[in-house]
């Protein structure tokens, strides 16, 4: 089984998270935590802004959650009525419409009319309607490794401060850019920049880290915004637990050489992905600037992403996530978070099944497969 369908990095959990853990876990103190999260760790959180964003924050600007995911649905949750409409660029992560429809709103994924993975701001405005309440962002995206320009963030942060919108802006793979590019920074758009802003900046320690299994994710907003926000989750699942605040304080404290070590190899590994992609004739990639996806075009093959993606497990044991699921069929999307080994034998693998001159026969270690079906 190769494994290209997966959304976390391989590398393993940084030194000063287990060791920032172990010594709360052998203290025996473990307690419940303010539902919005501990006082050091919101001052991680404000190391972490003060450094990545240049923009000093407050203890109440600040939630800490089980996950980006949690920090996302609360604040969806904090600012949706029912019939309210979100905004966010497609392809997009899959949660994102189930989470908007959770709060009986409305999702309204936007296509570049171009086809590309870059929105424009006229795709964006053709979709705002009286019921438009929110706006999200995710930069570099996930699935297709975009990240927005400068230009484009400007215009989005100038359209929602006109227009009165949240603007959520998903920076969970923030750090994982690359070519030498930067992940612009929302703040800098913004006006006048105080407590009514209506931007929420996302992040976590899950992607940055590798630390998905720990669940801690924050968001930085208005002190209003943050307090409703508190309010839900501190009904919905009270704080994170502590220890693994405390593994997420570690992290972001620590020894930060991971997190670069972390990103070159993912940019390494695109690079690997992109090359054995390209001596595929019918399958178009476009480079990712970040993440540790590629969100390839298979309509060539098969229009229809889940029997292909089923196909592909079923033939050759390749597991990739059908398109359809971020809201674009016909593409697949491809991990690089496992070894280079891996995403060489996998996309051989895939290329033995798709494309018509291969050889009739492949081996799987001693298993011998034929081809008879195609
Ligand atoms: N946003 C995006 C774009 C993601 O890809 C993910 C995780 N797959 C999340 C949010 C949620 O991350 P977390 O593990 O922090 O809940």
């Amino acid at each position: 089984m190769i494994h290209l369908g997966g959304g976390e990095p391989q590398s393993k959990t940084p030194l000063d998270a287990i060791i920032s853990f172990t010594g709360l876990l052998n203290s025996g103190d473990i307690r419940y935590t303010p539902v919005d999260g501990t006082i050091e760790m919101k001052q991680a959180i404000i190391r972490y802004t003060e450094d990545f964003y240049d923009r000093k924050v407050e203890p109440e600007n600040v939630i800490a959650s089980n996950g980006a995911k949690q920090s996302i649905m609360v604040a969806l949750q904090a600012i949706l009525n029912p019939q309210d409409e979100v905004i966010f660029p497609a392809p997009y992560w899959v949660s994102y419409p189930e989470m908007v429809k959770l709060c009986g709103a409305v999702p309204v994924p936007v296509y570049s009319e171009d086809g590309s993975f870059y929105p424009r701001m006229q795709d964006i405005l053709q979709n705002v309607t009286s019921y438009t309440k929110a706006i999200i962002l995710n930069s570099p995206n996930n699935p297709t490794g975009a990240l927005y320009s400068e230009d484009f963030i400007a215009d989005v942060v100038s359209f929602c401060e006109e227009e009165g919108l949240y603007l959520i802006m998903d920076d969970l793979y923030q750090r994982l850019v690359f070519d030498g590019k930067r992940a612009p920074n929302v703040y800098k758009f913004v006006k006048e920049l105080n407590e009514n802003s209506k931007i929420l900046v996302v992040n976590g320690v899950s992607k940055q880290y590798a630390m998905t299994g720990f669940r801690i994710g924050w968001a930085v907003g208005n002190k209003k915004l943050i307090q409703v926000m508190s309010n839900i989750q501190g009904h919905q699942t009270a704080g994170p637990a502590v220890l693994l605040q405390k593994a997420a304080i570690g992290a972001i404290n620590g020894v930060q050489s991971g997190v670069e070590s972390l990103r070159s190899t993912l940019e390494n590994n695109r690079n690997v992905m992109l090359d054995q992609l390209s001596a595929f004739d019918g399958v178009k990639a476009t480079k990712p600037d970040g993440t540790f996806y590629v969100f390839a075009d298979f309509r060539h093959y098969d229009k229809n992403s889940t029997r292909l993606a089923k196909l592909l497990l079923d033939k050759v044991r390749v597991l990739t996530m059908p398109g359809i699921e971020f809201g674009l069929d016909g593409y697949l999307r491809l991990s690089t978070c496992g070894s280079i080994k891996g995403i060489i034998e996998g996309i051989e693998r895939i290329k033995w099944v798709l494309d018509p001159n291969s050889p009739n026969e492949l081996f799987i270690g001693e298993r011998k497969l034929v081809r008879d079906w195609l």
